[in-house]
């Protein structure tokens, strides 16, 4: 199994710093399981790759107590797919750069770079559904190649192995502790041994974007082994109380509280899950400077206040009263100075161009879209796309399939009275590839709140990330 790290960020070189092994080095790791041996298949000042391929011992597996292998997995994959033994050699092979430290690059440890991952090949139990529902809602970009189970013969059909690529801006450590946590996932091999210390490495690991994960429940459940108790242990730990009470949906929109609410069957409320998720994307996505379009009673703009690698945060809505409202739910008057400096309000539309709206790294457009009139569309398309033209983008918007599932939601009718559509999930993603490509972008998707196998989820995410010319 083969792990390949690639970046362009320039000079790439400087990901050997990041890694701690030197480019110009093959270099060798004896591991409990077999050997690990790091090589870099390019390394110029555009593009470096890091190649780490394991070689696992399957005589000393099925001797070792530890790993303990039985007969059958002694002639089965295991020492062919990337699974719990990419993690391990994750951890100690690149075990420094996971836990995101170098002295000699400390500034761009904390720099979200352009990184690729490839793997060859993962066992996906759940397929390429399962695994773009893992790391879309992270920001990765996902591309997955089915592999036949024989290249002989063809005919016997598509095996549960793929090689995937996942692309994403992030810091190196991210990418490396979701690989850690979330490849053991994908396979969900419960032969595996696990340790006691599963449900700490698990909420370590997991710090900072397991607790929002649309899908933390399965990934608990499979991590931890289906140890129901430990599961639930993790789960507990891992949302904090005041989040779990969190009772308050979006704002003014009184029609969307009652109906979304039958849909909690979470125990984050909907629009909760959604700002999470897209505080989520913002901070992967590096950004500094964000804005917040349609940004209503600035509920979004409250928890991007939290996070300190925002240092400016602007909230834009066309409404004064809900301005109004945002302003006292932030107590803006008695900030302190510093923390008043990183946020302001401005009063405007998104239909219309508007020079303050240039020169943010992230835009966020949280359940907007749909209250615009359809005519005006392509306006605030232009507006947002082409003159602010931000280097990330999240749009949110409900998903119309679920409204079946809304008992007291006549068919026929939106979830909420200022709504002027709401899509199905194909209509969102045909527009939002429309707008992709027109603009020069790259989007991504995931659903958000509880997945219904047949109509979805309540809400949907894009996340756009500008092409590098
Ligand atoms: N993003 C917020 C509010 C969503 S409600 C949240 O997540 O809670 C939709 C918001 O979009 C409302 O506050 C409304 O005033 C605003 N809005 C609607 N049309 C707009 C336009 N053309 N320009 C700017 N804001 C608009």
């Amino acid at each position: 199994m083969l792990l390949t790290i690639t970046t362009t960020y320039r000079p790439a070189t400087d990901m050997g710093f990041l890694l701690h092994k030197n480019p110009a080095n093959v270099q060798s790791f004896s591991l409990s399981f077999g050997r690990a041996h790091v090589f870099y298949p390019e390394a110029s000042f555009e593009r470096c790759t890091a190649a780490m391929l394991l070689d696992v011992d399957t005589v000393s597996l099925v001797r070792s107590r530890e790993h303990a292998l039985s007969l059958d997995q002694y002639v089965n994959d295991r020492p062919y797919v990337a699974s719990s033994f990419l993690s391990l050699a994750i951890a100690e092979v690149y075990g420094t750069a996971l836990q995101g430290r170098c002295a000699k690059r400390a500034a761009l440890v904390e720099q979200a770079l352009p990184l690729q991952a490839n793997i060859t090949v993962v066992p996906c139990r759940g397929g390429e559904a399962l695994l773009k529902q893992l790391f879309e809602p992270l920001g990765y970009g996902v591309t997955a190649k089915q592999h036949v189970l024989d290249e002989q013969h063809p005919e016997w059909g598509m095996s549960s192995y793929y090689s995937v690529s996942l692309q994403n801006t992030c810091r190196l450590c991210e990418l490396l502790t979701h690989l850690y946590v979330l490849i053991p996932v994908l396979d969900d091999d419960k032969h595996y041994w696990i340790g006691d210390d599963e449900v700490e490495k698990l909420l370590r690991h997991g710090k900072g974007w397991l607790e929002t994960h649309p899908e933390r429940e399965l990934i608990a459940d499979r991590y931890l082994k289906h140890k129901r108790n430990l599961t639930q242990d993790a789960l507990a730990r891992l949302i904090p109380e005041e989040a779990i009470e969190a009772g308050e949906s979006a704002g003014e929109t009184t029609v969307e509280k009652s109906t979304e609410d039958e849909a909690l069957r979470n125990r984050l409320s909907l629009h909760e899950q959604r700002l999470e998720a897209v505080t989520r994307v913002l901070l992967a996505s590096g950004a500094r400077r964000v804005l917040d379009l349609g940004c209503g009673e600035g509920r979004l703009l409250k928890l991007l206040l939290q996070q300190r690698q925002f240092d400016k945060i602007v909230g834009i809505d066309v409404s004064y009263r809900a301005l109004e409202r945002a302003q006292s739910r932030l107590h803006l008057d008695r900030l302190p100075t510093m923390q008043k400096e990183r946020i302001s309000l401005i009063h405007g539309a998104l239909t219309y161009r508007d020079k303050r709206l240039e020169g943010y790294d992230a835009a966020a457009v949280v359940e907007v879209i749909e209250h615009l009139d359809p005519a005006r569309l392509s306006a605030f398309e232009r507006v947002l796309f082409e003159f602010a033209q931000p280097a990330t983008v999240v749009i949110t918007t409900p998903n119309a399939e679920y409204n079946v599932k809304f008992e007291t939601l006549h068919a026929g009718t939106f979830r909420h009275k200022d709504h002027r559509f709401e899509w199905t999930r194909a209509e969102f993603e045909h527009w939002a590839r429309r707008v992709a490509d027109r603009f020069g972008y790259t989007v991504t998707f995931s659903l958000l709140g509880s997945i219904d196998d047949s109509v979805g989820a309540p809400s949907q995410m894009a996340v756009f990330t500008k092409n590098i010319e």
